[in-house]
């Protein structure tokens, strides 16, 4: 069996001048949990679409398992979606929604209850299957959606922005539980998100799209320190971008780099720093109290500015906002900074 569980061979699919999808090539490797990164419009749930065969290319192919499925329909795909809106069946209980997919296979009664069971233990939702949808919390709602996907075994789930209508906090809890469930499974999983840190927490590798094209395909931790373009170094995390002239007064060349807030040190204008530092001078503009951490906006004698992340390890939110005004020199290691391209 092939490695890969999808492959696209220069996809496209264009809706008449919008190039939704433009020339990607892409590989998803088995059992890996893979995020497609990007924002609005960038081509994300088209590519999904495509894979689950709700939609063709324009041109270019599509392989699962390394079987071409360019023009195979959805049914013949051994794939399941899973959506944000859950789309479970309002009037069917938990678990009759959860066996729609057997009973159409025509799994005996006993045989389907038995699976039931299983996938609500599964989706940690044991004693729940009498209840109707409506009877269950947003979280809880998805989790039936994601059961009822994955009763079914398909070789890749895929799932379209699947926790976009939960609030933050369990949200956060379910990116743990559905990373989880999938290792659990073993089944490859393809999710469409347009938040980081969502992509970031779950995912074996991340394609940051940005319009149509992919960006940069790579493991969250490549991604995050390692931005192949400086798109990716804005869009994934928060990044100081530095080029033309303030690059070339602080590195002395003005190619274009990226450094995140977070390995930039504030210290005392007149501090002295070791070979390996990159130092600039200038004065606190802004000062933001997040309880965790503080940012600060600094801008830069000669023009430009660098936000500043820095965790309150020791200071308060008296001691953050005196730093206000002031006159300081950032530092960071030579090392922490990104060259990068476009
Ligand atoms: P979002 O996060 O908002 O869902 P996305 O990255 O998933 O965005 P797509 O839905 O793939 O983006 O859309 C990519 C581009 O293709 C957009 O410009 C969109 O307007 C366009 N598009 C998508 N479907 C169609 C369609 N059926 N007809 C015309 N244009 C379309």
């Amino acid at each position: 069996m092939s490695d890969s569980a999808v492959l696209f061979k220069n996809v496209s699919r264009h809706f008449g001048d919008v190039k939704a999808v433009d020339d990607v090539a892409l590989e998803v490797k088995d059992g890996e949990f893979f995020s497609m990164l990007g924002p609005s419009g960038s081509g994300k749930t088209t590519c999904l679409r495509m894979i689950a065969g709700f939609d063709r290319p324009t041109s270019g192919h599509i392989y699962l398992y390394g079987q071409d499925v360019s023009n195979l329909p959805p049914y013949e795909r051994s794939v399941n979606t899973v959506f944000q809106d859950y789309a479970l069946f309002p009037h069917m209980t938990v678990e009759d929604n959860i066996a729609y997919g057997l009973m159409i296979k025509k799994v005996s009664r006993a045989q389907r209850m038995k699976q039931v069971d299983d996938m609500l233990d599964l989706v940690r939702l044991p004693g729940f299957g009498h209840r109707k949808p409506s009877q269950l919390s947003g979280g809880q709602r998805q989790r039936v959606a994601l059961a009822r996907a994955l009763i079914n075994h398909p070789k890749v789930l895929l799932l379209d922005e699947p926790l976009g209508a939960l609030d933050l906090k369990l949200r956060q809890q379910m990116q743990v539980e559905l990373k989880n469930i999938q290792q659990r499974v073993g089944i490859t999983f393809v999710f469409v998100t347009h938040d980081q840190e969502e992509a970031l927490t779950m995912s074996d590798r991340i394609a940051v799209f940005n319009q149509g094209k992919i960006e940069q395909v790579g493991t969250p931790a490549e991604v995050y320190e390692h931005p192949a373009t400086s798109f990716v170094a804005s869009f994934v995390g928060t990044s100081n971008l530095v080029s033309g002239e303030v690059a070339k007064r602080i590195t002395g060349s003005d190619a274009r780099f990226s450094i995140r807030p977070e390995k930039i040190h504030l210290a005392a204008p007149s501090q002295q720093m070791g070979a390996e530092m990159f130092a600039a001078d200038g004065k606190v503009r802004d000062v933001v109290y997040l309880g965790l951490y503080t940012r600060y906006l600094v801008e830069l004698d000669g023009g430009g500015d660098l936000v500043v992340v820095e965790q309150n390890l020791k200071t308060t939110s008296m001691d953050v906002m005196k730093v206000r005004g002031q006159k300081v020199r950032l530092f960071w290691q030579k090392d922490h900074v990104r060259y990068v391209g476009g």
